[in-house]
């Protein structure tokens, strides 16, 4: 009686036979897979708020797994805006380079960041990304990895008090006195339901799904097109509202405890990643972006075991972020600004110390010394 567990397939944003190919030869795989609940939606990052898709991740309570064509971090914390959190679970399969980042996504480092006060519910939140693999059975292996894995802590939390002879019925039952589960002989037994609800995985899942032969995974249609904005990583975000300041285009907000966030998406200008160029912590993911740093990948030859100033918040860097501004400014029918960001910043930080100068002359008049 293992552990049950949701699998959320994430489809991709194009049309690409091969990758159309890889997810429904895994959906169908996974069906005959038992004790897990398959759930297909179109690309996560694409899903609203409100929509079916999201409301349908939002109903699963237990743990989960999501495979998508998104890197994990950018996956990851395309949920957490959403509402959908847990603890990060780490995948072996990666993309090429690519590090485990799931001890960067939960370990703050030395300076406080937003995901510090962030409370995460008990239940742990695998992200694995389809470019990893164009092998159906990798993903299964993997799949049934961590299946497994969490069966096995499962069983023992339940079994912290049973005999070996107790503990090995349970792991291998040899049930030959229960009732056959076909239904089809019209004796007006249910057949036995596999949902989370039924047998206390709590995934929350309403699907009813059968223990053995092959379980319909549940489909969310296609919502509305493709999208385009930015993601935050709160394990790097620092809150500096450095993102408030640059962005024209009123993308960004403040909630209530004046905590950053991403409070109008849609207003972000298609296909432009200027933000990300100047976030200092490279908290900031376009996770359709072809660059993979700016995707979400944590490639340790890309930056983050050397020094990401290096990359993202640089002066060369925030430059280009000033140029990509100004191009959507111009393209949204307004004036751009046309000063280098830097040469921007130089002038606030002189225009700050000017400020303090001023302060301190006024403090020694006031001494009337
Ligand atoms: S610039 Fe980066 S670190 Fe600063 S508030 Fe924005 S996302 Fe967070
Ligand atoms: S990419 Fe441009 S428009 Fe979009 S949030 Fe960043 S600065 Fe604003």
């Amino acid at each position: 009686m293992a552990k049950r567990i949701a699998v959320v397939i994430s489809q991709g944003q194009s049309n690409n036979p091969a990758k159309r190919q890889l997810e429904e030869d895994l959906v169908t795989t996974l069906m005959f897979e038992t004790g897990i609940d398959v759930t297909v939606i179109p690309n996560l990052y694409d899903l609203r708020g409100d929509g079916t898709g999201m409301l349908a991740l939002q109903g699963i309570k237990g743990d989960m797994i999501v495979v998508s064509w998104l890197f994990p971090r950018a996956a990851h914390w395309t949920l957490d805006r959403n509402g959908i959190r847990g603890h990060v679970g780490a995948s072996q399969l990666r993309t090429a380079g690519e590090d485990d980042d799931s001890d960067a996504l939960e370990e703050s480092g030395d300076k406080p960041r937003v995901a510090d006060d962030l409370e995460i519910p008990d239940r742990t939140i695998y992200c694995v990304p389809l470019r990893a693999s164009d092998s159906v059975a990798d993903f299964v292996d993997e799949i049934k990895r961590i299946h497994h894995e969490n069966s096995v802590q499962v069983m023992q939390i339940d079994l912290g008090g049973a005999t070996a002879e107790q503990r090995a019925r349970f792991e291998n039952p040899t049930n030959d006195t229960a009732l056959p589960l076909d239904n089809s002989s019209g004796n007006g037994r249910e057949q036995h339901r596999g949902s989370g609800e039924a047998n206390g995985s709590g995934n929350g899942s309403a699907r009813a799904t059968t223990s053995r032969g092959p379980a319909e995974p549940q489909r969310n249609e296609a919502e509305a097109g493709r999208r385009w904005y930015p993601v935050i990583d709160f394990s790097r975000c620092t809150n500096c509202m450095e993102c408030v300041d640059f962005c024209l285009f009123g993308v960004y907000g403040v909630d209530v405890a004046e905590t950053i966030l991403v409070e109008q998406p849609d207003n972000c200008r298609k296909g432009c990643p200027a933000c990300s160029r100047v976030c200092p912590e490279n908290a900031i993911m376009f996770p359709q972006h072809k660059t993979p740093n700016i995707a979400g990948a944590t490639d340790s030859s890309g930056s983050m075991k050397i020094d990401l100033s290096l990359l993202f918040g640089s002066p060369d860097a925030v430059d280009v972020a000033g140029q990509e501004r100004d191009e959507q400014l111009l393209l949204a029918g307004r004036d751009a600004l046309a000063v280098p960001v830097h040469a921007q910043r130089e002038e606030a930080d002189a225009e700050e110390e000017k400020d303090e100068l001023d302060e301190l002359i006024d403090e020694l008049d006031q001494m009337d010394l």
